[in-house]
């Protein structure tokens, strides 16, 4: 059987191309709604008192869950299922079976509820080889850099801002990490 990606090199140039159509396939069919997980998601789902103005009337309880990281209640829309051990590759075709055993045989031991943020987070540190804490500085440096606030956040905390910005992105780290 000839790979598809050579067969049909104007569908998928390359391997890593079908593999990443394949992947998105699974997560998309299997994963997005896996009852397992969706069973998990409603047993950890709140009730709890909506503080947004502009639907507090019409809706006075909204869903909600805790994030596992922050430990903070969000709203149910600004949560996502992680899940733990499903950091399996599917890098090619021998990857496959491993890759969709830990897709579908998950357990309620192998997900924790987190808020988009810390997702967001959780995915850099571990890519990035560091600790939760460490990256979650670094992210809050990035955005306070981004938005010209860091001069300003560092002059708060009773600093003197470094004259450049990888030394104002040191400073900040360095200050986020001490608490
Ligand atoms: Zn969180």
């Amino acid at each position: 059987m000839m790979d598809p990606w050579i067969q049909h090199k104007t569908i998928w140039p390359t391997e890593a191309k079908f593999m990443s159509w394949v992947r998105g396939g699974i997560r998309a069919g299997l994963w997005k709604k896996h009852p397992v997980k969706l069973e998990f998601l409603r047993q950890n789902t709140i009730l709890t008192v909506n503080t947004n103005p502009r639907s507090m009337k019409r809706f006075p309880m909204v869903k909600a869950a805790r994030c596992a990281l922050c430990r903070a209640v969000h709203s149910i829309k600004d949560i996502e299922v992680d899940h733990l051990t499903g950091n399996h590759s599917l890098r090619s075709m021998d990857d496959l079976r491993a890759f969709i055993e830990a897709m579908i045989m998950v357990t309620f031991d192998d997900l924790q509820l987190v808020c988009k943020p810390c997702h967001k987070i959780k995915s850099y540190a571990e890519k990035q080889g560091i600790t939760f804490a460490d990256a979650r500085a670094e992210k809050h440096a990035i955005l306070l850099i981004k938005g010209k606030k860091d001069v300003t956040w560092l002059e708060e905390r009773g600093m003197i801002p470094a004259s450049n910005q990888v030394g104002r992105r040191k400073q900040i780290i360095d200050a986020l990490k001490e608490v």
